[in-house]
This record gives C-alpha cells, structure tokens and sequence, in this order.
C-alpha cells in the first residue's frame, strides 16, 4: 500500500527531526533513558549540552536498543549551540518562575512544534538537570515554556519520564495529522533562535548608548523584551526591519556625538 506507506514516512520524517535537548545531565542512566523514550515514540535527534558523563556504559544500558539514538547524540558546550537555527525553542519546567512565560500544556505544545517543524525549520525542546532544571537565563532562551501538569505536592518528573510524555504527546499529535496537508501558509521564514540572539545583544547595547537603559541597574528589561519578542513568533523580514531601526538609531547617536 504506497499510499499509506508515503504517509508513514512524512509522519516519521516530521518526529524523528525534533530536536531533544538535554542540558547538563547528571546521571548518565537517564541519557540512556532518554535516548529509549525517544526512539520509542520516533524521534531521533539527541543533543547533549555539557553531559557530566558521556558515553558511559550505564547510558547504553538504559537505552537498550536505542543505542543508535544514544551514539548519534550531538554533544555541545552551550545551550545556544544547541538551539542554533532553530524557530521555536520550548523549554520544560516543573515550577513557576519569577517573570512568568507564555505557558502550554504538552499538547497544545506538541501542535505548535508540529506546526513549526512542518513549515520546514528546526525545532527543538530542552530539558534541564535533574537536581535543579533550568535556570532563568536559560529558560529566558525559550519562546514558551511547557509544563506537565502533575501533583504539585511532587511536581518534578524523572527527566527520562518528562521526555516520555512529551515525545508521546508530539507522537499522538502526528498521528492525528495523517493525510492532513501539512504545509503551513507563510511568507518569511521564522526569526532562529541565534537571529533572536543577536537581536538581544543589538537592542540592549543600543538602549545603552540612548541612556534608557542603566548598565549597573539593568533590572528586569531584557528578560521582559525576550519575553516579548520571544512570544511573539517573528519572522526573519520583521527581525531585519528591527535590527535596521536599531541600526539607525546607532548611526543618529554618532552623529550627534
Ligand atoms: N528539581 C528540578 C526538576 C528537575 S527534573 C526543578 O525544580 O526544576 C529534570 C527535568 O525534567 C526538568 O528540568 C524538566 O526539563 C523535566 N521535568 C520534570 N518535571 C517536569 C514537569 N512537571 N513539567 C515539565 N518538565 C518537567
């Protein structure tokens, strides 16, 4: 049947390229475990910021015959390796934090990823370490956070299990999608999360040199312009018109001086 095999493959291609992102893993098993949950559900694409241990036997273990998931990690140093090029960036968590962020639940999140990856870009979720999860700078990379809404009296999964729900919940998402037209109706490529970046970096040294903002009190601009900007899903023509205002600005201010 060519047919549904064409359709299986599509589903497939969709899953396997969602990018998984582990910072900073303490206990090698769970990599391991990770690796297993992802093959299980059909993704396939593991990245490793600064593993305490890796490869290490105890992984292989746990993943049993998701060792080729496991051995095709890609290990990297920063987070923002890992999340380069990519257009929508979700970041898990177990709890609230001090800014809050746009929040999902893993199924609405699951969709949006979908929706992201169909149109063609990359699209990764992290997760954090298993004694302290992800700080807030690096949850300020994210454009939406995700929470598995579990028993706030013990809220903070095993990471190998969030990653479970979560590529269960991408997979249900794909299925439901089979033989609906996946192309996503939009002009421009989404902003990545390293265009993003550098949109950071050229706002804040801007706001700077205009005196808005204070260096040595910097209080909480730029997580709220993250936020914003973050939340707000640009594409590459929007982030360029940005930067050239940005630009501008630069080149009244030396102007003037
Ligand atoms: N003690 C940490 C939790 C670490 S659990 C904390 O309080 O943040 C390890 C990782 O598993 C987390 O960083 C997150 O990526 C994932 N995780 C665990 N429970 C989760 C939940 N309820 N919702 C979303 N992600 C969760």
């Amino acid at each position: 049947m060519p047919a549904l095999a064409s359709v299986e493959m599509m589903l497939m291609e969709l899953l396997r390229d969602i990018r998984v992102v582990l910072v900073q893993t303490v206990h090698s098993g769970n990599i391991g475990g990770v690796a297993r949950a992802m093959k299980n559900m059909g993704l396939r694409d593991l990245w490793l910021v600064s593993p305490r241990q890796y490869p290490d036997p105890e992984a292989s273990w746990r993943a049993a015959a998701a060792s080729d998931v496991l051995d095709g990690a890609t290990v990297v140093g920063t987070l923002a390796e890992a999340i380069a090029g990519c257009a929508l960036v979700v970041g898990t968590s177990a709890r609230e934090r001090k800014i809050p962020w746009p929040i999902v639940e893993p199924r609405a999140c699951a969709r949006e990823l979908l929706d992201v990856r169909a149109g063609g870009q990359p699209v990764a979720v992290v997760f954090g370490r298993e004694d302290f999860g992800l700080n807030n700078e690096e949850l300020q990379c994210c454009n939406l956070h995700v929470t598995i809404p579990s028993d706030p009296e013990y809220s903070s999964l095993n990471l190998a299990m969030a990653v479970q729900v979560m590529a269960y919940e991408l997979r249900l998402e794909a299925l439901a999608r089979e033989g609906i037209s996946t192309e996503v109706a939009w002009d421009q490529p989404l902003a990545t999360a390293d265009d993003l970046e550098r949109l950071y970096v050229h706002f804040e040294a801007t706001a700077i040199a205009l005196g808005f903002l204070d260096p040595e009190r910097p209080r909480q601009l730029m997580p709220r312009m993250r936020r914003l900007f973050g939340r707000s899903r640009m594409d590459v023509m929007e982030l360029n018109v940005l930067r050239g205002m940005l630009a501008a600005m630069d080149d009244a201010l030396q102007r003037k001086a």
